[in-house]
Parts: C-alpha cells; structure tokens; sequence
C-alpha cells in the first residue's frame, strides 16, 4: 500500500509524505485554535491527526490537511448530532420527540447558569422548587388544582403506583395492558413498585360493572389508560373515565400525549382538561408528545393527592432538572412551538413547498419530484390518525448520504424512492434542505459510479 502511494505521488513529484505538515503547525490555524477554545483542545488534535493520516493514504494532497481538518470540525463536543426530520412522523422517539420552541431554548439558555430555581429572591428565603413552572401548568389547565413534574410519563405513574397503591390494588382493564415501546410494558413497571394489579374485563370490552366488582378495601386506585399507539376496532366497549370517577375510589388516568386541552385536528384524544372535568383524580402525562416540551412527566388533579406523591421519598429520585422546568414553562406560556405548526399545517402550503423544492433540485439535475404523502403523529399518539402532507421523492440512493450528511437529514423509504416529508420540517429549513440534497446527489452519484 506504501509502495501505491509513493507511485501515485511519485507522477506528481517528490513523496508528499515528505511535505506533510506537523500536527503543531495545522492547529496553530486560527479556525482551528477557535475550534480549540469551543471544542477542547484533545477534540480538534484527534480531527486533525485524521486529516493528517488522510494525506498518509494519499487520499488529500499535504497542503489540504488545514483545510481538510477545518472542515472535519464537529459543530459541538456532544455526540448527539441534530437531526432534520424529514420522515412525516411528528413525534419520532429515536429523534428526541418533540422539538422545542425558541422560546423554551431561550429559557433553557437563561437557565444554565445560577437561578432561582429554589429560592425566592423578594425574601432571600428557600422556595418550592420549580413553583412558577408548577404555576403554569395550573394555569393552562384551571380543572387542576396542583401539579408535579417528574422525569417521564413511566416515573409519572411510578410514583402514582409508589405513593397510593403500594401493597395494594391497582384495578386496570386487560385492554389498557400496554406495552408503551422498546420492550416496557406498563403492567410490569406497575408491579415493580410493590402495587398488584387486578385486571378486569376482556381484551375488548370492560364495563364499570367490571370495576366495581373488583374494588375493595385493598383498593389502591382504579387506572385509565389511554391506548395511546394501537386501536382496537370492531365489538369494543370501555369505561368513560366519568363513569370510573362514581366508583368511590381515586381514579389515576395516563393521558399519553400531554395535550393540556383538546385539540380540533384530534378529535380521539384525550387531553388533561377533560379528563380532569370527568372526575379524574390524577391525570399523568408526558411532556415530550403533543404538549410539545421537555422530556418529562406531568402529574395534575388533586391536590391532596398531588402532595402525597411530591413528598414521598420516591419523589427526590424522579426530579426534574432547572433545564427541564425553566423548558416546560416556557412551553407552557409561550407562543405555540413546532409540535403545534407541523400538527396544523396547511396541506396546500406544504405541496407548494414540495413543488418549489423539487423543481429547484430538477434544476441541479437531481430527479425530484412533488408527492402527496401522508405524516402520522407518532411517539405513541393518535394511533391511526393520518394527516395529508407532501414531499419531495428522491431515488433511494439518496437515503444513506442524507443520513450521513450535516446536517443530518432522515428521510421515509417507500416504494423504492426515498421522500422527504414537509410536514416535519421546519420552512425556514427549506434551502438548508435542498443544499443538503444537492451534496447528498454528488455522492449519491459517485456511489452509483463505484
Ligand atoms: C408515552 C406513554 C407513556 C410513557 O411516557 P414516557 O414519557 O415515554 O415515559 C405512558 N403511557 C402512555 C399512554 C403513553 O402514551
């Protein structure tokens, strides 16, 4: 290999190993002491060895290796690379969920440093921990009177279990036995707590008869689940949560999805409001779904019980962060986020997007072309729900180098053509895309050519 590359040199004159430049002179380029400033100095030594050992194999001319190393730089130290979602699915789990509004970006930047997050400045005095985001949620939802927060929607109804059915019974219907995702399943991580379940109903139908029959002093609470990502359809029957609410116990409903209120483009889902107005005792929920926030868990209703499950000791375990709660206020308070624009956005904008992207890539000699495409919610929500979108279709080989590129870009493979769903992307993402695209074309084509 050594020998190959001294030959291939050796057309262009001496070996280039020879004019390699020290490793010290590369990172005493600006661009890459800045990087060292933002990245760490060990970061930009290892990007600059690669480059260098690239000029070894012959791969890059010597005097590329600065500029080479430059364009290696990572954006950031983490490992975790953005991502534009191009896949129609709203709430993609394996991309983080919801993304966040600028507003609660802002509030985590202002969060970052020393805050207030248990102290009450007027007094100089300690305070409840994350009150105003607490205040917030009560606001937004009037038919709660208290809320906690806490890591996620499982530690949400973790410390529901913990604090109230512990030794005792939860009653659930076989149809609520939910596997939530990646192998958990609710009934399991109920029963870690030390609560036992006592299932009633069939897989299809449950009535309030089901439950009543089952209550007793053992009787932690009832719980409601939301089948949040399946539908049974056909001889079904449940129990309204107004009908659970009479039973005379307390009634823990998992909402899902975080909406707060109802939602006009979800009519099936259920939302905090409602729930609560039914007689929910609890309601528990995750702050990443529809809510559109942070990952976290939302427990609202009863005050009583609100203060039972924050000061079990459990409680300390499953708090939330500063950065967590100063994200979920601002989500809460703030101007609708991108959760919200992409749920309702209008399917003609998104087709003229869809032209207008297409027919500029056709200009770059890419086979694009607009398609009616149809985007789910996902993320564990509105299970069944379509919603009309548009993208743009690109032959599959643009799949792999879009996903490799940066910004990193996941499309849907469909039928042989690799789409670009506009309902999960951001408009103001649109040149970024087609750029992206362009660059994804270039060695798209060089693969094609291997
Ligand atoms: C998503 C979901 C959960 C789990 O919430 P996480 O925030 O992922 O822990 C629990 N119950 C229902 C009904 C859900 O949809």
């Amino acid at each position: 290999m050594d020998r190959d590359t001294t030959t291939t040199a050796g057309r262009r004159g001496p070996d280039p190993r020879r004019r390699l430049p020290r490793t010290d002179t590369v990172l005493a380029d600006p661009r890459l002491t800045d990087a060292a400033d933002r990245l760490g100095r060990p970061l930009v030594k290892t990007v600059v060895v690669r480059a260098l050992e690239r000029a070894r194999r012959g791969e890059i001319p010597p005097e590329a290796v600065t500029d080479a190393a430059a364009a290696a730089l990572p954006e950031t130290v983490g490992g975790l690379r953005p991502v534009v979602n191009a896949t129609g699915v709203l709430l993609h789990t394996n991309l983080g969920r919801a993304p966040l509004s600028r507003a609660a970006r802002e509030a985590i930047d202002a969060a970052c440093g020393p805050t207030d997050v248990e102290l009450d400045l007027a007094t100089g005095a300690r305070s409840r921990r994350g009150a105003s985001t607490v205040a917030a949620l009560t606001e937004a939802v009037p038919a709660a009177e208290a809320a906690h927060v806490v890591g996620n929607g499982a530690a949400a109804l973790v410390l529901a279990a913990t604090a109230l059915a512990a030794g005792k019974e939860i009653v659930v219907s076989r149809g609520e036995m939910v596997e939530i995702g990646d192998g958990f399943r609710l009934p399991d991580l109920l029963v870690s707590t030390g609560a036992r379940l006592r299932e009633v109903g069939t897989t299809n139908r449950t009535t309030a008869d089901d439950y009543a029959a089952a209550i007793g002093p053992d009787t932690g609470f009832v719980l409601k689940v939301h089948p949040s990502n399946f539908r049974i359809t056909g001889f079904t029957r449940s129990a309204s949560v107004a009908e659970l609410s009479r039973l005379g116990v307390p009634v823990v409903a998992d909402i899902g999805s975080g909406l707060l209120r109802r939602d006009p483009a979800l009519p099936d889902e259920p939302d905090a409001t409602g729930w609560l107005r039914a007689g929910a005792s609890l309601v528990t929920a995750s702050g990443d779904k529809l809510l559109g926030g942070p990952q976290c868990g939302l427990i609202l209703g009863r005050a009583d019980l609100v203060r039972r499950l924050s000061r079990h000791p459990l409680a300390r375990a499953l708090r939330v962060d500063k950065l967590t709660l100063a994200a979920l206020e601002a989500t809460v308070r703030g101007p609708a986020g991108p959760v919200h624009t992409m749920l309702h956005a209008d399917p003609r904008r998104l087709r003229e997007r869809a032209e207008r992207l297409a027919a500029e890539l056709r200009g770059s000699d890419v086979d694009a072309r607009a398609v009616e495409s149809e985007a789910a919610v996902g993320g564990g929500g509105a299970p069944g729900v379509t919603l009309p979108s548009a993208a743009v279709s690109l032959p599959e080989e643009y799949a792999a180098p879009l996903r490799r590129g940066t910004p990193a870009v996941l499309g849907r493979v469909e039928g042989g053509r690799c789409l670009l769903d506009l309902r999960t992307v951001p408009e103001e993402r649109d040149a970024d895309l087609a750029d992206t695209v362009r660059r994804a074309g270039t060695s798209a084509a060089a693969r094609e050519k291997e």
